[in-house]
């Protein structure tokens, strides 16, 4: 419990921190394919479809950066944005949302997505109130597993897998391109935060590795939720890691290891070279998995 919470308060004032530091921060596009662009600033990456029949984005990052993305996206093409595709409900990813919406944007989401935004949630674990949010960031089409658009000669698979690092996460899939845009299903910044109070799950999310894996093939290109452009490859090696821990985190407690104990076994020695500079912690992550399996 107390590493859950260590988890969400370092969560919290990392999102806090971000928002606070706006004025500096440059939308910086980078070229997937000649229709598709990621653009890095605050928060989540974006992901933007070009073309003559209008721009598709994904993710928005945070309000204060609604002009700015908006300008980025208009430099790479002076189309209006049709479509704006939430991967799932955090703010450093949803946060524009009211603002894309009122420029004409259709709101897109996975129906968890609307539902939370709809009311006034409390996280359990820090007893931290989340208002809702205002209508206008409501998204207008939202779906259950899957759902297609069709735009720019580019079929655009929007998934649903599995309750992983929340109960609302979307994985968008450029059919024509090879390119998917995994949200945090899949990110770069070590290891990964599974968001227990919005239904996310460490089996949900192995699951959600694994069917991501089933869409891809050795030339994919990938745009993570977080961090730079990634391959197949990369998104094995994470699976792989968080299944080995689960699975280690699992056998500790069959064993009747007590969740507060298995933090001091050492099962993310190994992995720490590589994932431990990130902002949840090797402990705290084990924490997490050993609380979410015994259910805690
Ligand atoms: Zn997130």
């Amino acid at each position: 419990m107390k590493y859950i919470l260590l988890t969400s308060i370092l969560f919290a004032s990392l999102a806090s921190f971000g928002q606070g530091n706006m004025d500096t921060v440059r939308i910086q596009p980078i070229k997937v394919t000649e229709q598709i662009y990621m653009l890095k600033g605050s928060g989540g990456n974006i992901g933007v479809l070009i073309g003559k029949e209008g721009t598709l984005m994904i993710d928005n990052q945070f309000a204060p950066l609604s002009n700015k993305i908006n300008g980025a996206i208009k430099t790479l093409d002076p189309g209006e944005i049709r479509f704006a595709i939430n991967t799932h409900v955090h703010g450093d990813h949803s946060g524009g949302n009211e603002n894309f919406s009122k420029m004409g944007a259709t709101l897109v989401a996975h129906d968890n997505v609307r539902e939370r935004m709809m009311k006034e949630t409390v996280n359990p674990q820090t007893n931290r109130t989340t208002p809702p949010r205002d209508k206008a960031a409501w998204p207008v089409v939202t779906f259950a597993n899957k759902l297609n658009l069709h735009l720019n000669d580019e079929d655009v698979i929007l998934h649903h897998f599995d309750k992983g690092h929340t109960n609302g996460d979307v994985i968008v899939q450029f059919k024509n391109a090879n390119v998917v845009h995994t949200g945090d299903a899949f990110v770069r910044y070590g290891y990964p935060y599974i968001d227990l109070s919005n239904g996310g799950s460490v089996n949900g999310f192995i699951n959600t590795l694994d069917k991501i894996l089933l869409l891809l093939d050795d030339n994919t290109k990938l745009i993570p939720g977080h961090g730079e452009l990634a391959t197949k490859a990369d998104v094995k090696k994470l699976r792989d890691g968080i299944a080995d821990i689960r699975d280690q985190v699992a056998a500790a407690l069959k064993k009747g290891k007590k969740v507060e104990d298995i933090a001091a076994l050492g099962i993310t020695d190994k992995y720490e070279a590589e994932w431990g500079k990130g902002f949840v912690k090797g402990k705290d992550f084990v924490m997490m998995v050993a609380g979410n399996l015994s259910g805690k």
